[in-house]
């Protein structure tokens, strides 16, 4: 899938390509709504009937990965909520291994990622996966989110890179995009980000289910 001679660049993307994104996806449509419903007195059902289209509006934008901002708007404690679920934080399948590859070869490796500082260091601290990265981005210190074409050149001016041998693991199709159309080159998806769910199928990228079809050659 990839000839890692003609890469050295590599970024990867955190929730749903390094980390299982059922943490996340717990936290947001369960864990949130719940809270939510206790502090306005409403029905679970009525918590989640309310927050679904706003979340769903603010999908892509820099304030969705903002705890700041979803601590304002929902009058919630958002970080302090993700410290007391992080037991579910997790580090999916075979990414470690991937990982420890990387990092006796000679790429660069940095993670991108839209999560916010917060977020970013309670789950570098569940993980212990820091050390493995040359350096840490995220879209919060750019202000861009990924989705947008501005973040790529933003990051390039702050780390170097070529397109053409730089590689993006993520599991969102539009930051992908948004990655094409910047033009990096080597663009992988994820099609089993949460493993809870069912795989997905994806068909605008070459796809992985877990790393191990990426070690070959590396
Ligand atoms: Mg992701």
């Amino acid at each position: 899938m990839i000839n890692w001679k003609e890469i050295d660049t590599v970024l990867l993307d955190m929730d749903g390509t390094l980390l299982d994104l059922n943490f996340d996806n717990h936290f947001w449509k369960e864990f949130v709504p719940l809270k939510f419903a206790e502090k306005q007195g409403l029905s679970a059902t009525a918590a989640k009937q309310q927050l679904e289209p706003h979340f769903k509006s603010m999908e892509g934008k820099l304030e969705w990965y903002c705890l700041d901002y979803w601590s304002e708007i929902l009058q919630l404690d958002i970080a302090a909520l993700k410290a007391e679920i992080s037991g579910l934080i997790a580090v999916l399948p075979h990414v470690t291994e991937f990982l420890e590859k990387l990092q006796q070869s000679s790429q660069k490796v940095l993670l991108v990622t839209n999560a916010h500082r917060d977020s970013l260091e309670l789950k570098m601290e569940k993980t212990c996966l820091q050390p493995f990265f040359d350096g840490i981005i995220s879209s919060h210190d750019l202000g861009f989110a990924k989705e947008h074409v501005q973040f790529w050149s933003l990051l390039q001016q702050q780390q170097p890179f070529e397109k053409h041998s730089t590689l993006l693991i993520d599991d969102s199709l539009s930051v992908l995009n948004s990655a094409r159309l910047f033009g990096i080159v080597h663009l992988i998806s994820v099609s089993k980000p949460d493993s809870k769910q069912p795989k997905k199928n994806v068909s605008d990228f070459p796809a992985i289910e877990d790393f191990r079809e990426l070690m070959a050659g590396l």
